[in-house]
């Protein structure tokens, strides 16, 4: 995707539903829960997340040096309520700090 965003791809065990705009908390080891916000098309089977690595960040390493395919994480959510309306049809002004 770009030198330091990592793509996170998660199958979950049953389909999750989710708005775009939410995010997930993953577990990446005990004691490492990240926040993430889901990149996935809404309604897609897949949770995608995209992750930038940060230098010295121990999420960051862990996924971009020793998690493998097929590795199992702990996932919930999806948390938060910045997300569009169903019925909205005008352009999206977002504003972020
Ligand atoms: C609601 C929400 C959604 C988020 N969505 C995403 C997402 O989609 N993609 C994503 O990549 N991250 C996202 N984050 C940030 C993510 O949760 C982690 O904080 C991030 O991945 C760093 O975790 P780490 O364990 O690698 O770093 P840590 O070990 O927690 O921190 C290591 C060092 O890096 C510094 N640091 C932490 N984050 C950053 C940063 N972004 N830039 C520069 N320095 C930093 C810390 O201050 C610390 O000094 C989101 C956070 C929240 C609250």
């Amino acid at each position: 995707m770009a030198p330091e965003i990592y793509r996170l791809v998660l199958r979950p065990d049953e389909p999750i539903a989710f708005s775009p705009g939410q995010f997930f908390e993953i577990e990446l080891a005990p004691s490492i829960t990240r926040s993430y916000s889901v990149a996935s098309e809404q309604g897609a089977l897949e949770l995608e997340f995209h992750i930038r690595a940060i230098a010295g960040g121990r999420a960051s390493g862990l996924l971009t040096k020793e998690r493998e395919p097929g590795d199992v994480v702990r996932v919930s959510g999806p948390f938060g309520s910045a997300i569009g309306a169903d019925q909205a049809t005008g352009p999206i002004l977002a504003i972020a700090s």
